[in-house]
């Protein structure tokens, strides 16, 4: 259950969401607007297309803004970066934690693997302590 008077959480454009996606009637792609028969940018996009952004599902008419110029020849756009996997934690909630028993190499690599997944250095929290102990003081709450 949506409410479709919602805002949404972000400020891109319909358009913007209905291009992240290719058209499955006229091929454009992903960035582009759709195309007519006649080689000219459609004045809509086509139904199969804006219906598969999840909000726009029951709207009628998918009119393609003026900023992308409909009835001028059509060309390819720039292809939106690709929406993040849902799959995966999002950048902002990733955290790493590193832990190892001696000063030294070992714990360096622990923090470079981190970093090379992409964890920013201050999500990083590291400590010094023997695997045997089990609470880990700053993994835990306290
Ligand atoms: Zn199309």
């Amino acid at each position: 259950m949506t409410d479709p008077q919602q805002p949404s959480p972000t400020d891109r454009s319909d358009a913007d969401d209905v291009e992240q996606h290719a058209c499955p009637k006229c091929d454009a792609p992903p960035g582009s607007p759709c195309r007519s028969r006649g080689g000219a940018v459609a004045s809509a996009y086509h139904t199969r297309r804006f219906t598969r952004v999840p909000r726009l599902k029951k709207a009628l008419r998918g009119p393609t803004p003026a900023d992308r110029g409909p009835g001028r020849p059509w060309r390819p756009g720039t292809p939106p970066p690709a929406p993040i996997d849902p799959d995966l934690p999002s950048a902002d909630i990733r955290i790493g934690y590193a832990r190892c028993s001696t000063l030294g190499p070992e714990l360096d690599s622990q923090l470079d693997a981190l970093s090379k997944h992409g964890i920013p250095g201050d999500k990083i929290f590291s400590e010094k302590i023997s695997t045997r102990v089990r609470v880990r003081p700053k993994f835990g709450r306290h």
